[in-house]
């Protein structure tokens, strides 16, 4: 879009504020509020921000402005507010790209992969808990939807009407064809699902839903909740993202092989070769936090099952693998979580698949049982490997990933661990209920 296009629209769709908005490391949003008059300006030099407040972006309080410049491709008009335009941008320090903005480092491995003939194209699955906060602690918002196998609840999803109906209407107003949305495996929680697009454009779109999302329930008094694990007993939120790679031109689907296993090419063969091989550091990033790890189990919740992989395993249309297969030409990454970086997330799995692509990586043969039905001993057994069982050990992974090391820069990986082992030894450093209860006494 050129710069008249864009102002173009601006007066068309009586813009009268841009907000100018970038993800930092942690996936948390930040931004200003621009009148639409400084267009030009906030286009030619960004908006300016104190980096060390802003999130984890690797500047201190000395350091020079962080300059957010937008991507006009990426406006949406705030369906609950439409004068106000929110914009995704890249960030720049002395009018240099900035190496720690996580949508700078995904464009980053988008060129190399363009380079080499490919375009990802992604549909990524929110799933959030709708909760109350009471002194401190959270709860399911409505205590009729107490039921332990609550998936897909007809009455739950009722008396919801209000509020999903004016999610699908707002997204759909923003033209993301959304073609459902259902209450999830746990209490009080939902799923809402789009049409797939270009990586970066769908990592626009899933910054977007939270944002929609989390306003949208604070506008009920409630609070939209992302987290992978909020509730020890009931379904995490999983964010799982469907990918399928083509040409440059987006005509072929270099993942679709009709007469192939499943429908899937040789080429997404080894695209998942790199996602089993690349597993264990792969998850520092798509699992990011403490709580990650506790959504990751076998252990089954009130309704069955966690839906949540923890072995190293692919398979066909089978939701206890790691990585499914849903139909021919795409595959599903099930890891990745509600804490997920978007950007930094779709970096680190299109790295970690074009190794595999580039190096033939086998994946071996699929997985077709029930993963949930036996114990690590066993898989080990039979040479399937698990992913990390915590933050800590994620993370030590990570830091010995040659190519996720390359995918991120090593200055941003380097950065990447220090702050999230802070966060681990902050974890550690607490001594929790179950502690005493388990402890006091022995
Ligand atoms: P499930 O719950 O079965 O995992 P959903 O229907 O919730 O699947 O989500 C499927 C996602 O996959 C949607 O975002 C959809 O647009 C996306 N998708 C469909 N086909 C492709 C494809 N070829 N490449 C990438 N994403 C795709
Ligand atoms: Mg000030
Ligand atoms: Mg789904
Ligand atoms: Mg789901
Ligand atoms: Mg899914």
């Amino acid at each position: 879009m050129t710069l008249s296009e864009v102002a173009a629209l601006i007066r068309e769709k009586g813009i009268r504020y841009l907000m100018i908005s970038f993800v930092e490391m942690n996936g948390i949003s930040r931004a200003k509020l621009v009148p639409a008059e400084t267009l030009e300006a906030v286009a030619a030099e960004g908006v300016g921000f104190a980096g060390f407040a802003a999130g984890d972006l690797g500047q201190g309080p000395h350091d020079p402005d962080i300059m957010a410049i937008p991507d006009f491709s990426s406006l949406h008009v705030l369906p609950w507010q439409r004068e106000v335009a929110w914009l995704a941008s890249n960030l720049y320090v002395n009018g240099e790209q900035w190496p720690y903005c996580p949508r700078t480092i995904l464009m980053r491995v988008l060129e190399k992969a363009s380079a080499r003939g490919y375009r990802l194209m992604a549909g990524m699955e929110p799933e959030f808990f709708l909760v109350r906060r009471e002194n401190g602690s959270i709860a399911p918002f409505d205590p009729l939807d107490n039921s332990a196998k609550p998936c897909y609840n007809q009455q739950a999803l009722t008396r919801n009407l209000d509020f999903v109906t004016r999610l699908v209407d707002s997204m759909n107003e923003l033209g993301w064809g959304v073609y459902q949305c259902d209450h999830e495996d746990a209490n009080c929680q939902f799923e809402i699902n789009w049409q797939y697009s270009d990586v970066l454009d769908q990592c626009d779109r899933l910054t977007f839903a939270r944002f929609l999302i989390r306003s949208l329930a604070e506008q009920q008094g409630l609070t939209a909740t992302f987290m992978p694990k909020p509730f020890k007993n009931l379904t995490g939120n999983g964010c799982h993202y469907h990918l399928s790679l083509w040409d440059a031109g987006g005509r072929t689907n270099l993942f679709l092989d009709r007469n192939n296993s499943h429908g899937l090419s040789q080429t997404a063969y080894w695209f998942i070769g790199g996602l089993l091989k690349h597993a264990r550091a792969l998850a520092a990033i798509t699992s990011p936090t403490v709580n990650s790890y506790k959504r990751l189990v076998t252990r089954p919740t009130t309704s069955g099952a966690t839906w949540a992989p923890v072995y190293i395993t692919y398979g066909g249309n089978n939701r206890s693998v790691m990585i499914r297969i849903p139909g021919p030409g795409r595959i599903e990454k099930r890891t990745v979580d509600g804490a997920a970086n978007p950007y930094l997330a779709a970096a680190a799995i299109l790295a970690a698949g074009m190794d595999g692509i580039e190096n033939r990586i086998d994946p071996g043969p699929p997985f077709e049982e029930n993963t949930y039905a036996y114990t690590v001993e066993e898989l080990l057994g039979r040479g399937i490997r698990v992913l990390p069982s915590n933050l800590n050990e994620a993370l030590d992974e990570l830091e010995a990933d040659e190519v996720l090391r390359e995918a991120l820069g090593s200055d941003y990986l380097l950065l990447y661990l220090q702050v999230k082992r802070k966060e681990w030894d902050e974890y550690h450093s607490t001594v929790s209920d179950w502690e005493i209860e388990r402890y006091l006494t022995v």
